[in-house]
């Protein structure tokens, strides 16, 4: 298969370090690729970023078959770009079709057409500290028929968006509130697959916590309501008595890339990491006997999010007194290092362009 490239004749303006945000600005081009029953994934092309035009019909529209990914590239200290585990998001988007019923993509051609992407756009990846060049491939269904059947025709596409330092005023803990109503997923639901439909279940409860004063749930298993599940769009960690303890992929939960990085480097620094049931009593109690030491968040976004309050059937646990913990600091600080260049890649997880 081969890419089409079609320049814009119309850049836009890019824009200052200071008015990225995240998602608002996106860049000059994106990739899209068709499928069809008959000629299955064809016609892949980068052209001019710019508004598409689907059927009111479009299944996407009705029954929700839409999967995505989240990625980014960075500019390194000598200059180079840099995708960080390009690989493996493009696995997950196949993990998450084929819980949704769409074709899978060819894994090493949506790799290279993203190289080339990322190559044509290059001058769009921000350089200043904490900055990088968000990228977004999803697939969507657009045959245009309400019939309830998976669809027989997609659009794969990649869009690409300069996005801020998520610290610009340096990393402030988070507060969190834990979920007692709503649940996010269920063992044999859709938890573990990035699908669009997982979001548009949430927001319910991302309102309530914002309206209490909070900025994201963490979610509890959909079962029971007891174990420990993720945060909005993050895979969470808890610092009890010195070993690092995060829940285990059991199905709901939403293989994070960031997740499986952070454990693998705590692997290579000594420091212990347990990937096990985790009951909300169990975070509580350590938290009153004094043990727990830190929460964080993790995901491509804010790579770590240290979380400084937790709200609890009406209580609220202050931890580590609402600053970066020595363990998220050195994850922070290790991944941040190797995506930006500043440390040797010793996983291989880093790919230059
Ligand atoms: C994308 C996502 C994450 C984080 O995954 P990363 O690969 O680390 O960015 C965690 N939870 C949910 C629900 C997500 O959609």
């Amino acid at each position: 298969m081969t890419i089409a490239v079609n320049i814009t004749t119309t850049p836009k303006q890019k824009p200052n370090a200071d008015e990225l945000g995240f998602g608002q600005i996106f860049t000059d081009h994106m990739f899209v690729l068709d499928y069809t029953t008959e000629k299955g994934w064809h016609g892949g092309r980068i052209e001019p970023y710019a508004p598409i035009q689907l059927d009111p019909a479009s299944k996407v529209f009705h029954y929700g078959q839409a999967i995505f990914e989240g990625l980014k590239a960075y500019i390194t200290v000598d200059g180079d770009t840099l995708l960080f585990r390009p690989d493996r998001n493009f696995a997950r988007l196949n993990h998450s079709a084929e819980r949704l019923c769409i074709p899978a993509i060819d894994e090493e051609y949506a790799l290279e057409a993203l190289k080339k992407l990322v190559e044509v756009d290059r001058e769009w990846i921000p350089k200043e500290p904490g900055t990088s060049l968000y990228i977004r491939p999803f697939v969507i269904a657009t045959e245009p028929n309400l019939g309830v059947d998976p669809s027989t025709a997609y659009k794969f596409i990649i869009i690409m968006s300069p996005s801020g330092s998520y610290y610009a005023e340096g990393i402030n803990p988070v507060k969190i509130m834990v979920e007692q109503k709503y649940v996010r997923a269920v063992v044999g639901g859709t938890g573990e697959a990035k699908t669009s439909g997982n979001y548009a279940s949430s927001l319910i409860s991302s309102e309530e916590a914002h309206a209490k004063g909070y900025s994201q749930t963490l979610w509890l298993d959909g079962k029971e309501n007891k174990y420990v599940e993720e945060v909005g769009s993050m895979n969470i960690f808890f610092k009890i008595n010195g070993t690092v303890v995060t829940p285990e992929l059991t199905g709901s939960i939403l293989p994070g890339i960031t997740r499986d990085s952070m454990i693998q480097v705590l692997k290579q620094k000594g420091i212990p990491v347990e990937e096990r049931h985790i009951a909300i009593d169990e975070v509580i109690e350590a938290h009153k006997n004094g043990t727990l030491e830190e929460v964080f968040g993790t995901g491509t976004a804010a790579v770590i999010s240290p979380v400084g309050r937790l709200l609890w059937d009406g209580e609220e646990l202050v931890i580590n007194e609402e600053k970066i913990g020595d363990v998220s600091q050195l994850l922070y600080d290790t991944l941040t290092g190797i995506q930006t260049g500043k440390l040797a890649d010793e996983f291989g997880w880093t790919i230059r362009l």
